[in-house]
């Protein structure tokens, strides 16, 4: 009987000339990354149905090119990915199996969101090679770990959305904004769990925290596999442990993902405690979501040092 109910509101809907509401009306985002598909969610609200290309726990440096992700990316109205060329290894293998012009670059529904990052880290002054291992040639592409670059990424997000979904615009806009309400005053609260982080230098195992250290003014000393991809020498882990020690490291942060047999041998031999970090919403179950994420990630380093 529902059904039947269902199917007249559709026909008369049809007759008037007045498209049903539903699936079909909603612009169809996809994003590579679980952040951008949480801040997607919450500028887009029901006027959108987002997927996500690279599930949390993946590292979104290496995700496996499947069919199933191209079959996503053909429907979609507007791709929104990180950009700086942290997608390189799969993002264009399936643009080409999607098919999808709406989402091809220089398209609207190709959207780089790197657009909206005022201060991009590590941008080389000189060209490099891949012998310098999986490098990020335009600079450090895990600007999403600071959460100012993610409300930046929203109001991107909102402008682009109104611009293919114009009679939505405003809720796109009135959206990034509360998002920002919500965001801004938690900011604050992190900045304040980091401020006796400051005088503890920190080791991370691969080149993804530099956003956060800069955001919350933190040390890094280095990084354990400092080129991505490669195994470091001996020789790097040796002279990083010395420096380690002399500066009273206590703590090596890993992503999920690292090599954390190899972090942890390393964090032994430094004295430090090796500290896994969400890297992303859904890296680690607590990850629930971008906020979620960055609570995990303060009382895990908070927990590091002495209450004071
Ligand atoms: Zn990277």
């Amino acid at each position: 009987m529902r059904k039947l109910l269902l199917e007249i509101a559709l026909a008369t809907a049809l007759l008037a000339g007045i498209a049903p509401a539903g699936a079909a009306d909603r612009l169809q985002v996809v994003c590579t990354l679980t952040d951008l598909g949480w801040i997607a969610e919450q500028v887009g609200g029901e006027d959108v149905e987002v997927n996500v290309l690279c599930p949390g726990e993946y590292d979104p440096h290496f995700l496996p090119a499947r069919p199933s992700l191209a079959r996503a990316l053909a429907r979609a109205d507007l791709l929104c990915y990180n950009g700086l060329e942290l997608e390189v290894g799969w993002l264009p293998v399936l643009l080409d199996k999607a098919r999808n012009p709406s989402v091809r670059p220089g398209r609207p529904g190709h959207l780089d969101c790197t657009e909206a990052i005022a201060g991009i880290l590590e941008v080389p002054d000189q060209p490099l090679s891949r012998a310098q291992g999986d490098v990020h040639p335009h600079g450090n592409p895990h600007y999403l770990l600071d959460p100012r670059n993610g409300l930046a990424v929203a109001r991107l997000m909102a402008a682009r959305m109104g611009a293919l979904l114009p009679e939505a615009a405003g809720r796109f806009a009135g959206r990034a904004e509360a998002l920002a309400a919500e965001l801004v005053p938690r900011i604050d609260a992190w900045q304040e769990v980091a401020a006796p982080l400051r005088r503890h230098p920190l080791v991370h195992h691969t080149k993804q925290w530099e956003y956060l250290a800069d955001w919350l003014g933190l040390e890094l000393l280095g990084a354990v596999e400092h080129r991505p991809g490669i195994s470091p020498s001996p020789r790097h882990v040796d002279d990083l442990i010395d420096r380690a020690r002399r500066a009273g490291v206590r703590t090596l942060i890993a992503a999920p993902w690292n090599h954390l047999d190899v972090a942890r041998r390393a964090a032994e031999r430094m004295h430090a405690e090796l500290v896994i970090l969400p890297a992303a919403v859904g890296s680690i179950p607590e990850a629930t979501d971008y906020p979620a994420m960055f609570d995990v990630i303060l009382a895990r380093l908070r927990a590091t040092v002495p209450q004071e």
